[in-house]
C-alpha cells in the first residue's frame, strides 16, 4: 500500500463494506467526502453512501486507524479504537497509578 496510490474501497462478497481488513482483522473506518468518519455498520446503512451528492455520506476512503487515540463514528458515535493504541487510554494502561 502506498500513500500516493488512490485507495481502493473494498467490498465483501455480499457487496457490503467490511468491518475489518484482511489480513490482520484490523477495524476499518470509512472517510466521507466532508471529512467525517463512519463505522462499517453506518457505512452499510440504507445504501446512503452510494449518493455522491451527499458529502456527509459519500465514502471516499477506507482505512485503518493504526495508532493514536480512538475515533468516533460521526453517525452513531461508536468508539473505534486504533490498531496499536497510543491514546490517553493506553498511556494510562502503561503507567498505572
Ligand atoms: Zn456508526
Amino acid at each position: 500500500m502506498s500513500a500516493t496510490q488512490p485507495d481502493v474501497i473494498q467490498r465483501d462478497s455480499f457487496g457490503k463494506y467490511p468491518s475489518v481488513c484482511w489480513p490482520g482483522l484490523y477495524t476499518l473506518v470509512y472517510i466521507t467526502a466532508d471529512g467525517g468518519i463512519l463505522c462499517a455498520e453506518c457505512a452499510n446503512s440504507d445504501g446512503q453512501t452510494d449518493d455522491p451528492d451527499d458529502p456527509q455520506w459519500h465514502i471516499v476512503q477506507q482505512t485503518v486507524i493504526w495508532e493514536g487515540p480512538s475515533v468516533y463514528c460521526d453517525h452513531c458515535n461508536v468508539e473505534i479504537e486504533s490498531a496499536y493504541g497510543g491514546g490517553w487510554r493506553s498511556a494510562l494502561q502503561n503507567n498505572p497509578l
